[in-house]
Parts: C-alpha cells; structure tokens; sequence
C-alpha cells in the first residue's frame, strides 16, 4: 500500500494558535465583524452568509464570503450553510465581475495554518484577476498522479464519503 498521506492517523497539524484548537471555535476578527463589534465594508447579507471587503485586499474587489456559523474550517460546516453559501458566490463573483471589469477571478479557501489560513473562521475568498500580475499569484508544482496509487486513492475516498 502506497503512503498512507490520506489516512486520518497520519494527518498531522502544524503548529497552531491556541484559539484554532479549542471547541467550540475561539472568537475572531469575523465574529466581531458579524456582531457589529468592528466595522466592515458590506457587500451582502442574508440569515446565513454575511460577504464584505478584505481589509488587504490582494486586488480591487478582493471580498471575502463568510458564514454567519461560527467553525473554523470548511469541513466542519452544515450542510445548510454550505448550500446557503453555494447559492449566492456565483451572484457575488457577477456582481464583482460587473462593478469591477475584471473578466477573471479565483476562489480561495484556506483551512488550517499551513495551507495558509490565518482566520479561523471558515471564509471564501474571491479575488479578481485583472491581470497576470495582480491578485493571486501562484506556484502550480504538479506532480504525477500514479495510476495504481489514483485507483486506490479514489477507492478510499468514495468509500469514506459513501459515494
Ligand atoms: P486567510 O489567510 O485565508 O485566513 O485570510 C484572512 C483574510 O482576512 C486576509 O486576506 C485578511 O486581509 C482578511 N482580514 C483580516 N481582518 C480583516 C478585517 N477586519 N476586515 C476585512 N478583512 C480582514
């Protein structure tokens, strides 16, 4: 059997800061944000989603999608609100896409510090890319996928998931 790289024993979290560990989720920026404790710049709202201005934003328009649950990473949310998120970030990347003129755009969804999350409370960002120089710039090291290796992967995944 290849690596085990998929199997939960072998998972191992970077260092982190303490809020990221406790549960229930520690308080963040964006539950400020969504009390009305700090200001935002607001995009949209509805009872699940709230979607305001990233405060550095990486290019003009850069706004983040949050859910109104509080949990840290995208795995731990319902099912409810993932669909409630679903729903409304086409409609915010046309209206993104509108207002600003950028054509292009990315999706980006951290979890966990190593994969660069630095809120921990789960959030999409959408970023447009006017330009090859601007917005998110990013190194794409592919490798190859084993053909056995791609075959048992998969295997396991469907099974996990019951697909
Ligand atoms: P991430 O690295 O995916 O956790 O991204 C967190 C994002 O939150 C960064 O792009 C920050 O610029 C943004 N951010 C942090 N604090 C605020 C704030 N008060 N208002 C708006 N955006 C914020």
């Amino acid at each position: 059997m290849a690596p085990a790289a998929y199997c939960k024993a072998h998972i191992v979290w970077p260092a982190a800061p303490e809020p990221y560990k406790l549960r229930p989720m520690a308080d963040t920026i964006f539950s400020k944000i969504l009390r009305g404790d700090i200001s935002c710049h607001k995009v949209y709202e509805d009872d699940l989603v709230f979607a305001f201005l990233d405060i550095g934003p990486l290019s003009f328009g850069h706004t983040l999608v949050i859910p109104k649950e509080e949990v840290a990473t995208l795995d731990l949310l319902s099912d409810e609100t993932a669909a409630a998120i679903g729903r409304v970030l086409p409609r915010l990347c046309r209206a993104i896409k509108t207002v600003t003129g950028a054509e292009q755009f990315n999706i980006l969804q951290n979890n966990g510090p190593m994969a660069h999350q630095a809120v921990f409370h789960v959030h999409f960002h959408i970023i447009p890319k006017p330009s090859v120089d601007t917005g998110l710039v990013m190194d794409w090291d592919s490798t190859k996928l084993d053909p056995e290796e791609g075959a048992r992967l998969a295997a396991a995944l469907s099974k996990e998931i019951g697909g």
